[in-house]
């Protein structure tokens, strides 16, 4: 299996003993529950994950509170855990660089976000946009609040003096401790782009606008094939122990992400396990409207129908360029794991919503539980 010889026994040496404990006993792992690594372990790991906004935002979070719960005491500064950040959905904007996934990630980790709204700052007001909205400018269904209007013309600030977005995001996220480091997947601009009856539009037109309602055709990213991955991105796929997929969008968060030339390349040669996280929990999506950009490109709306499409990264009689070593589904889908496991890909179910701290940093244990070889 790839990854094995640089996964040693020696990082997780309890979480093996624990999963072969339970393969011993059951045959197959079926409801997973992990101990938590031990403080040596984790320090040493390197953990990258591959994300959009809300979804990634939440399990980033827990993962970096799963880390902190195994290092009491211990400053996350380091650039241990990377998150590559999906760009597809950002744009220009009342002539501003808008990064709403980037974003979404940094206030979260930043304890800045809404949790309530779901997006944007805490104690957020809106009066420039009443503003613009006055003027006529700008899109009037798409508000911008004042302190998040801060981020993005401290953005267009750096870009416009001609640094690539991945410094003007190390720039902008070193005001708060984060403990996670943020690299957007591309410096270049590769806005996803919707097509529709009523024609082709920004993803965020189709996504905010009207809430995915129209039929999608097709997503078309621009600029796709001539972008190049951030700097940073390569190595951070590379070096890492782990490479966890959020529960993120499987198209246009994740999907993007892979789509950027060189990503998913360097994701099939990696020697660190690929665990994914589905955004899928019975059959529907957990918090806002993924199915219809699954259904858009003809994959059913479920936990197995994502990780068939993402793929296996070494059966022998996978299709060339599948992504994972290992999904881990909700408990509620527990009797898909044969089938998953049957696609060549290591299959566990435990709870998946991410509701609080507590949840949340679970989660991220038990996803790198399954990243521990099978002894
Ligand atoms: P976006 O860019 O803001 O749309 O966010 P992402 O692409 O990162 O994530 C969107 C996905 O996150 C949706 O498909 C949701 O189903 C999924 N999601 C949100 N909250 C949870 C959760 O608590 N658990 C799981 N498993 N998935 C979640
Ligand atoms: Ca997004």
């Amino acid at each position: 299996m790839p990854g094995a010889g640089s996964f040693t026994r020696g990082i997780f040496p309890e979480l093996v003993d624990e999963y072969s404990c339970l393969v011993a006993n059951s045959g197959r792992m079926t409801i997973l529950r992990s101990s938590t690594p031990n403080a040596v372990s984790v320090d040493r790991m390197k953990i990258t994950v591959i994300s959009g906004g809300v979804g990634g935002a939440r399990f980033t979070r827990g993962l970096r509170e799963h880390v902190r719960r195994a290092l009491p005491g211990t400053d996350l500064h380091g650039a241990e855990l990377t998150a590559i950040v999906n760009t597809g959905d950002d744009m220009w904007l009342t002539g501003l660089r808008i990064t709403p996934d980037l974003d979404s990630v940094m206030y979260t980790l930043a304890g800045e976000n809404d949790e309530v709204r779901g997006w944007g700052r805490i104690g957020e007001t809106e009066r420039v946009s009443a503003e613009l909205r006055a003027y006529g400018v700008g899109w009037p269904w798409f508000t911008l609040g004042d302190l998040d209007l801060g981020t993005h013309i401290t953005r267009s600030h750096y870009l416009r003096s001609g640094l690539p977005l991945s410094e003007a995001t190390r720039l902008i996220t070193a005001r708060w401790p984060l403990g996670v480091e943020l690299i957007p997947a591309t410096d270049d601009e590769v806005e996803t782009h919707v097509v529709t009856d009523e024609g082709t539009m920004h993803f965020q037109e189709w996504w905010t606008k009207h809430r995915a309602k129209l039929t999608a055709q097709a997503f078309v990213q621009q600029n796709f094939a001539a972008a190049t991955p951030a700097p940073g991105v390569l190595e951070a796929i590379a070096d890492a122990d782990v490479v966890l997929i959020a529960p993120s969008n499987p198209v246009v968060s994740v999907g993007t992400v892979l789509g950027i030339p060189g990503i998913r390349e360097a994701l099939a040669q990696t020697s660190a396990r690929v665990v994914g996280v589905s955004p899928i929990i019975s059959g529907a999506v957990v918090r806002g409207m993924a199915d219809a950009c699954l259904t858009a490109i003809g994959v059913e709306t479920s936990a197995f129908a994502v990780a068939e499409h993402y793929g296996s990264r070494h059966s022998s009689d996978q299709r060339d360029g599948g992504l994972l070593d290992a999904w881990l589904v909700d408990e509620t889908d527990a009797a898909s794991l044969p089938d998953i496991e049957a696609l060549g890909i290591r299959a566990a179910a435990a709870p998946l919503w991410m509701r609080d701290a507590d949840t949340s940093a679970q989660l991220a244990a038990d996803a790198l539980a399954l990243a521990a070889p099978a002894g």
